[in-house]
Order: structure tokens, then sequence, then C-alpha cells
């Protein structure tokens, strides 16, 4: 079985993320039969804005992935509510590692803009020993860079780049259009859009 996780913090899940995992998915250089994505309860190089709570994320994931079968929401990274920890892609693959049978091959999915940050991640020698990674693009950052970024002596092999996915959106917008009252549509699933409106999640 070859398995993709996709962590994030989805804040909330949008075409973007989507078109990520359609992207993954249909690339016959991965052979995916699914991915995987990891809802990140709290992400130790994102505190600077007050994060919408676990449920409601989580909500809206499931959501987004109902009526997608190659497609998994995953909540391994939820933490219990009075914990002080945050969580760490390293933790979290070697984890999931333990549940593969050896043949088993596990990527993660990342976009280049958080791709970028690897080195500051938890112990990033050991995790592209752990997984293969793949890189997918965005406005505003060159694929080149992802190589530029890989600690020195990273075998070719762990890392795979993956062009062509180009939806200009991102969380961060999507929060102001919310609070700004402005129609969703154009950004997240139309479920996703009601649950926003309906439960006021960014008003
Ligand atoms: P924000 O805009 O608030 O930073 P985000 O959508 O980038 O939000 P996450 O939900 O944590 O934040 O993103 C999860 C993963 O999806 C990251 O690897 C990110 O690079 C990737 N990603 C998010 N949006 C896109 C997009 N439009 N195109 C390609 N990759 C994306």
């Amino acid at each position: 079985m070859n398995l993709a996780l996709f962590g994030g913090t989805f804040d909330p899940i949008h075409h973007g993320h989507m078109a990520v995992a359609r992207a993954a998915l249909a690339d016959p250089r991965f052979a995916l039969d699914h991915v995987e994505f990891v809802l990140a309860d709290r992400n130790p190089l994102k505190s600077d804005w007050p994060i919408t709570s676990f449920e409601h994320r989580w909500a809206m994931l499931t959501l987004a992935l109902e009526g997608e079968p190659r497609m998994k929401a995953n909540d391994m990274e939820r933490l219990p509510p009075e914990s002080k920890l945050a969580n760490y892609t390293i933790d979290t693959v070697r984890q999931l590692r333990k549940t593969l049978a050896p043949g088993d091959r596990l990527y993660f999915l990342a976009g280049i803009d958080s791709f970028l940050h690897i080195r500051s991640w938890k112990e990033p020698e050991r995790l592209l020993r752990e997984c293969r990674f793949i890189v997918v693009s965005r406005a505003g950052a060159t694929l080149q860079e992802a190589i530029a970024v890989l600690p020195p002596g990273t075998p070719a092999d762990r890392v795979a780049l993956l062009d062509g996915v180009n939806v200009p959106v991102s969380a961060t917008r999507i929060r102001q259009a919310a609070r700004a009252g402005e129609p969703l549509g154009p950004y997240v699933a139309p479920k996703v859009a009601e649950y926003i409106r309906r439960r006021r999640v960014y008003a």
C-alpha cells in the first residue's frame, strides 16, 4: 500500500488543499492508494493566530472529504484539552509507520511554502529518512527552492516535486472573507461554507 499523509491546520480546509490531494493521487509516480489528511491540533510554527477549535476544524474536514473514497480524515494528532504539547511531524510519521506493513511506502505531502521551513521542523534529517516528501507548487515559490533547503547529503529520492497545482487560495484569506461576510463559495466546498456561516466559525 502507498499512503500519503497531508498534515495541516486546515483552518478551514479549502479548494487548494483538495487540489493538492487530487494531483498527488493522479500522479503515477506515487501510485497512491489514498491520502490521509492529518489535522494538527497545535502547530508549533503557527502560534500567530488564535487557532479555531479542533472540533470545528475536524467537522469541516470531514464534511469536505465526504464522497471522496481515496481521501480520509485522520485525528491522531488530537491532544487532551489540558495538554501543553504541540504536534511534530516526525512523531506522527513514526507512530503511523508502526501500523504499516514492511513493503508499504509512506509519503508526506506538503505545499512548498511549508516545506521551505523543513530545517526548523523537529529532526528534519530523520524525518527525511522515515518518509518521502511530495512537495507541491504554490504561487510565490519555485520548486527548485525546495531542493535548496534540503539538509546536506539528503538522497535525491526522498523528495519529489509535484508541479501544476495552481489554486491561489489561502486559509488566511478565507478567514478574512468570512469575517467580512463575503461569499465563501469560491474557496471551500458548499457544506463547509454552510458550516462556517451557520456555526459562525470565524465571526
Ligand atoms: P494559511 O493560508 O493560513 O497559511 P494554509 O492553508 O497554508 O493556511 P495549512 O492548512 O496548515 O495552512 O496547510 C496545509 C498544507 O497545505 C501545507 O503544506 C500548505 O503548504 C498546503 N497548502 C495550503 N494551501 C495550498 C494551495 N493553495 N496550494 C498548494 N498547497 C497549499
